[in-house]
């Protein structure tokens, strides 16, 4: 029922072994780039300073900053002939993060993927449409890698065009695919439009979502449109993308191959270590990777270690969903929020559609929150007092919430802007006054 019967079962202290030992060579490894290699020795540390898995807490973390400032090849513990790919963030804000993989980080990607998928339920039997950005982006390849080591006929479909996509899945009958949680959502209205019915025209069963925060309630309607099992994949570029940890078919939180990645979580403002069970900062190390080993890298996403074992049998810890990320987190009125707060109160009432904004703006003065909801077709009907009443609904429960009132526009399903590539869920618009 595994890909890798012993690997995702093995016993917690043999685990601990296994790391231990990899930890020793990749800090070795790490030593061979120009950062960690100065780094290291100004601060006198080495492989031999760790002792025991818990000893990684002497070494100093690594952030995204530090790989900015190193780009393209401080973090290169490898001679540059020996490398095969590349991958690499768009970049919008400063140098892209790049990470350089050798034929083995590769090799142990696809491999990691596989399993993933397999965890997920997803069999060589498959037919494996990927709905997703080829090219520098990671889930692109990194999906094709691992569903072609699984064996499924895959469909490298790339992202968009969104009535060809439907033709692909009925043409050669898709039953899993991959996307991007607000994609779904948009891809349901052509289906509609196109007079076809997801549940009755295709054979999916199975879909991976990842690659942007969601909440569950976001899962069940996904689930309840198309008439699949939903699962969450987690991953991000600086530790390979696709594959760091998966949901298994209990759907009860993602495990994290912990043979791969060393995992921590932090308190963001004290740095220290939190225990298990507690929201928090992850911290990721590189178990198995040689080109561009990362030591104790922040994440920035924030999540919480799930207590207790799954019954599914795999020993890996599990994480529980992403509830977003440090910087995600806006404030307004001086009460911290997070996007993902109001999508978990929207996800919960019926009437609201597929697609959700949250502008901040600054009138006469104060800060407001206002919040497009498209809701669905039928309610723009010239009932105003309906749209009236589920106006005081949404801002009533939101308010509860997150203890501030919004400003909520009910808008008809399709009027908000539909990015390619990830949901836009908040734009800062408001005036900085103390600046
Ligand atoms: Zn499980």
């Amino acid at each position: 029922m595994y890909w890798e019967n012993e690997l995702e079962t093995l016993k917690r202290n043999d685990l601990e072994k296994l790391q231990f030992k990899r930890l020793k060579s990749t800090i070795q490894s790490a030593m061979n780039s120009p950062y960690y290699g100065n780094l290291y020795k100004q601060m006198g540390l080495s492989a031999d300073s760790v002792r025991s898995v818990s000893d990684i807490q002497k070494l100093p973390f690594t952030t995204k900053q530090n790989l900015r400032e190193n780009f393209p090849y401080g973090f290169l513990g490898l001679p540059t002939k020996e490398l095969i790919r590349l991958h690499s963030t768009s970049g919008t804000t400063g140098n892209p993060t790049v990470i350089f993989h050798n034929r083995h980080d590769i090799d142990s990607w696809a491999n990691l993927m596989a399993r993933s998928l397999f965890c997920a339920g997803v069999r060589d039997t498959d037919v494996f449409q990927n709905i997703c950005g080829y090219g520098l982006f990671t889930g692109g390849l990194g999906f094709q890698y691992g569903v072609e080591r699984l064996g499924c006929l895959s469909i490298p479909a790339g992202a968009g065009n969104s009535p060809r996509q439907i033709k692909l899945m009925q043409d050669y009958g898709t039953t899993a695919i991959h996307a991007i949680p607000s994609y779904l959502n948009r891809l349901y209205e052509v289906f509609l439009e196109e007079g076809l019915d997801p549940r009755k025209d295709t054979k999916l069963h199975t879909f991976v979502i990842g690659a942007e925060p969601h909440t569950e309630g976001q899962r069940r309607r996904i689930e309840e449109m198309y008439g699949v099992k939903a699962y969450n994949s987690f991953g991000l570029t600086e530790m390979n993308g696709p594959g760091v940890a998966f949901e298994c078919t209990c759907q009860n939180g993602l495990h994290i191959w912990e043979d791969a990645y060393l995992v921590e979580i932090i308190n963001p403002e004290t740095l220290e270590p939190i225990t298990d069970g507690e929201v928090g900062e992850l911290v990721l190390t590189t178990l198995d990777r040689q080109a561009m080993p990362l030591i104790r890298y922040r994440t920035r996403d924030l999540t919480r270690i799930l207590p207790g074992t799954c019954a599914c049998g795999r020993t890996h810890v599990r994480l529980d969903r992403i509830t977003g990320r440090s910087d995600d987190m806006f404030i307004v009125k001086g009460c911290n929020i997070f996007p993902m707060q109001i999508e978990g109160v929207l996800m919960k009432v019926p009437e609201v559609g597929a697609d959700y904004l949250i502008t901040l703006k600054t009138i006469d003065g104060n800060d407001e929150m206002i919040i497009e909801v498209e809701v669905k077709k039928d309610w723009f009907n010239g009932d105003i007092s309906r749209l009236d009443k589920l106006t005081k609904q949404l801002t009533a429960l939101i308010r509860d919430e997150v203890l501030v009132k919004p400003i909520i526009r009910l808008v008809e399903p399709n009027s908000l802007p539909k990015p390619e590539g990830k949901a836009v869920r908040v734009k800062e618009l408001r005036i900085a006054l103390n600046s």
